[in-house]
């Protein structure tokens, strides 16, 4: 890059420019031409750049990072949860009832309330009552799932039109949540949601689409520049081809198809032929969602050692598989050759051996290859199996968001657990130190999506709504570099990404994000308070504060 080559589009300059490359150089300002970084260097080096039309922006010392990007995302279940009724945002029994009794109200033409939310916390057991949802909506029925997407609470009207009453058994891969007298109370867990999903209305095209759009504003106004979505059902992939058709997909996205797990090998054809179709833009169908297994809090996530009982006794439940350990090493050797990436959601130790074992058969098979399988979540990890995720070339997708001690950890799992296993959640460091790689994700609209906020737990263990906490296990917290080098490099990587984004370097496209502050000086305050100012994609903004001229 010369000046020769004439004056930049846009230029950056007196900041901290934090490459996340190769060598880790950390600089002060960059130029952009066409949608690309042309120069990167000192600000001196890059103002030989300045023309009279080029775009000046004066950082003041604040801080310049790659985009980040979200290696686990749900952006239309977000999306859609804004569109309805919103649990996420607040907390409590009587606030719920509050806002879905609000809801209603406001909606008296829609045949079925939905909503999603609500924290499995607020309810003895995490298991939420009908009587409860009665009480505000007894004439229309209620189907709301919890944050995390593993759980719905429901109102009587609604059991019923689903049939679900004493004598329905559990289907295999859910349970129905019953009183002392076996009724039915009104929470399903996993599989058994689908006894009541399947009669909801559903989402039109236009719903989908304006959901999407609303979340991916959301995700850029977070710095967020591409994402892997990690539940593309094919009403998913739809959404997001005709937003990619019509031109309003800014952001980067890797949508991982769903597996089916009532089917088998014979849906992989159909998910190659979706590969070939979803092709435009920014988007891409290169991956594959298999869900091995459910979460801790409900005891659906599969464990080696049983799960213990209120007393701290062994049960006979070591959770569910959700597919068959010896049938998963056939399918994802079948889609390791068929040149997809694995995404694998495991929760449970047993888990993610099962998803090891799955990707060990598939390199016997087939050597190595560039697939860049991903697991998901891993909450808890058995020592054995920490080395290997790198023998492997495995991509370890960590949900840093959920490394505290909130009351979901402490009442809700690590009882069930005892104190051996306990210690092995979310081992971030274990896993960096034997040279795993790491990428992270949010798992929005189960948790925040907010980078910041979750990097701050990666490095501190400790709620960022909460900061006076004790941290949770600290020798598995990570350093500020090496986490947002997991949300930038690292997530481009686990993209496909990496060639184009993911670090600032000359030739790259230019992802960005400027934040209010430079997150390594000493009076930056908490992380998780530092704002975005900034987001650019392919050099064009996509979020921008009004704030960021004021500097
Ligand atoms: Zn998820």
């Amino acid at each position: 890059m010369t000046v020769a080559d004439g004056p930049a589009d846009l230029v950056l300059t007196g900041g901290r420019v934090q490459t996340h490359d190769a060598a880790r150089r950390i600089t002060q300002a960059l130029a952009v031409r066409a949608g690309r970084f042309v120069a990167i260097g000192t600000s001196r080096e890059i103002g030989d750049l300045i023309g009279p039309r080029s775009r000046v922006i004066e950082l003041a010392g604040r801080m310049v990072l790659p985009g980040f990007q979200d290696a686990h995302v749900h952006p239309l279940t977000g999306g859609l949860a804004r569109l309805r009724c919103e649990l996420h945002e607040r907390r409590g029994l009587e606030t719920y009832l509050e806002i879905v009794r609000a809801y209603a109200e406001s909606h008296p033409d829609e045949p079925w309330i939905r909503g999603d939310g609500w924290h499995m916390a607020d309810f003895p057991g995490g298991t939420p009552r009908r009587e409860d949802l009665d009480r505000v909506v007894p004439d229309r029925p209620v189907y709301l799932r919890n944050r995390d997407v593993h759980g719905a609470w429901v109102n009587t009207l609604a059991l019923e039109l689903a049939g679900i009453g004493m004598e329905t058994p559990d289907p295999p891969s859910g349970r129905i949540e019953r009183d002392a007298a076996g009724l039915p109370s009104g929470t399903l867990h996993e599989g058994a949601m689908q006894l009541v999903e399947r009669l909801l209305p559903l989402d039109t095209p236009e719903e989908r689409e304006r959901a999407l759009l609303l979340a991916q504003a959301e995700l850029h106004a977070l710095g967020i520049t591409a994402w892997q979505d990690a539940w593309a059902t094919p009403e998913v992939l739809d959404t997001y081809q005709s937003l990619a058709e019509r031109g309003t997909l800014t952001a980067r996205v890797v949508a991982a198809q769903w597996w089916d797990r009532d089917r088998g090998a014979e849906q992989i054809s159909e998910i190659e032929e979706r590969r070939g179709r979803v092709r435009v833009g920014r988007l891409r169908a290169t991956s594959v969602k298999i869900m091995q297994d459910g979460v801790l809090e409900n005891f659906t996530a599969a464990v080696l050692e049983p799960y213990l009982d209120v007393a701290g006794r062994p049960t006979s439940n070591r959770g569910l598989s959700f597919v068959d350990p010896v049938a998963l090493k056939g399918y994802v050797t079948r889609l390791d050759a068929a040149g997809f990436q694995v995404h694998f959601h495991a929760i449970g130790e047993r888990a993610v051996r099962e998803a090891l074992d799955a990707i060990e058969a598939a390199r016997q098979a087939n050597g190595p290859t560039d697939g860049r399988h991903l697991i998901a979540h891993l909450q808890v990890i058995h020592p054995a199996d920490l080395p290997r995720f790198r023998a492997l070339g495995v991509v370890a997708n960590a949900q840093p968001m959920w490394a505290f001690l909130g009351d979901q950890m402490t009442r809700l799992t690590i009882p069930f657990l005892g104190p051996e296993r306990s210690g092995w959640q979310y081992p971030f460091r274990s896993l960096r130190r034997t040279g795993a790689r790491l990428c992270m994700g949010s798992d929005w609209s189960v948790s925040s999506a907010n980078p910041l906020l979750e990097i701050e737990v990666a490095v501190r263990r400790v709620s960022p709504f909460s900061r006076d906490d004790p941290p949770f296990l600290p020798d598995e917290a990570l350093d500020l570099p090496a986490a947002l080098e997991a949300f930038t490099i690292g997530s481009a990587f686990a993209n496909h990404l990496d060639a184009e984004t993911g670090s600032l370097e000359v030739g790259k496209a230019a992802d960005l994000v400027v934040l209010d502050r430079d997150l390594f000086a000493p009076d930056a305050g908490p992380i998780g308070e530092a704002r975005v100012l900034l987001t650019l994609v392919e050099g064009v903004p996509v979020f921008e504060d009004p704030a960021l001229g004021a500097a």
